[in-house]
């Protein structure tokens, strides 16, 4: 039996899918198999696989804070948000989620059962693993103020780890260095609160957001983490570089922390434009502009510009 006969047993596998189709950049070249797992045990099975295969593999949410490159990706990516997108509320406020989630949908259900914490991700549009992945955030929250534990897979054991063992701090988790570990679900507390005060400041989260980012444009949100000096727009602002565009990207004129696709990009444009603020923010100002937008799908040679 072939390695996709054996896949499509347990999931639901797209051939030479091109990643552009999974990514809010809409940028990304084709990998062999795209992979939506059945269930939980049939993620643990499709990962055995492809470790014995030796085929790479990533497991992402929605691709919204991805620079895909734009060659092709000879492996596997895993989704979990078609299948493994169960979530279950307890009358105290524990919400038990599933990794497939979407984090405005959560943030949603929360609203509608009148449970606050989770408004700061009310336009974050992730998936509940990817938050995790990034210590997604916003408006001085992120998930790991709402984090009790997260359950992953470890060598094909399902384990909950707690947060104390999850080094979260700023758009940062244990899972950035544990490639290893597949999110599958997270245990979140949130709180009793009225339903009207948390409409309320999911409302204005909303209009701040549409007022300030170019939503109407293929992006992948903030692009740099704001270093500790001045958030990463105003250095942008401050070198001169606001509305540059190489190729078919261009940092936008709406917030200059956000690269957009103008049509067409490739993931070599957007680079060209990161190392170009990187190098200029080193240069005048000796500060060092670390992304918060992930690469994959790169090797050190390709990302020289
Ligand atoms: C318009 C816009 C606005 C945004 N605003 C914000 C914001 O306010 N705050 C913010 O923090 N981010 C923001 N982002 C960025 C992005 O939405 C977040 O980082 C989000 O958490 C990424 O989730 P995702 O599911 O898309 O992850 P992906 O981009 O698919 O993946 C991100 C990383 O997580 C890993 N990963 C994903 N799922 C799993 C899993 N189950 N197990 C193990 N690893 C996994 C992936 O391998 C990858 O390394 C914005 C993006 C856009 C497009």
């Amino acid at each position: 039996m072939s390695l996709l006969e054996r896949l499509q047993c347990y999931g639901e596998v797209l051939v030479h899918e091109p990643m552009s189709r999974h990514t809010t950049y809409r940028i990304g070249g084709k990998v062999d198999y795209y992979i939506y797992p059945h269930t939980e045990i049939a993620l643990v099975q499709i990962l055995k696989m492809l470790k014995a295969e030796n085929v790479p593999y990533y497991v992402l949410g929605r691709g919204s804070n991805l620079l895909f490159h734009d060659d092709d990706f000879h492996g596997a990516i895993i989704n979990l948000d078609k299948t493994l997108n169960n979530y279950y509320f307890e009358p105290d406020g524990t919400l038990v989620a599933q990794a497939g989630c979407s984090i405005i949908n959560l943030a949603i259900e929360a609203l509608k059962r009148s449970f606050t914490g989770l408004e700061f991700a009310s336009g974050i549009p992730g998936s509940l693993g990817g938050g995790l992945f990034m210590n997604a955030g916003a408006y001085q929250s992120d998930l790991a103020g709402i984090v009790e534990s997260v359950c992953v897979i470890q060598d094909e054991n399902l384990i909950w780890l707690p947060k104390s063992s999850l080094d979260y701090r700023y758009r940062h988790s244990l899972f950035q260095n544990h490639r290893d570990l597949t999110i599958v679900a997270a245990r979140l507390k949130l709180e009793k609160a009225d339903q009207e005060q948390i409409r309320q400041l999911m409302r204005s989260r909303h209009e701040r957001r549409v007022s300030s980012q170019p939503l109407d444009k293929p992006c992948a949100g903030s692009v740099f983490r704001n270093p500790d000096e001045r958030p990463a727009w105003k250095i942008i602002d401050d070198l001169g570089l606001r509305g540059l565009q190489i190729g078919g990207a261009r940092i936008s004129e709406k917030h200059s922390n956000f690269i957009v696709n103008e049509g067409g990009a490739k993931a070599e444009d957007v680079h060209a434009l990161i190392s170009r603020i990187q190098k200029s923010a080193k240069e005048k100002y000796a500060i060092d502009l670390i992304t918060e937008v992930e690469y994959l799908n790169w090797d050190e040679k390709k990302k020289k510009v």
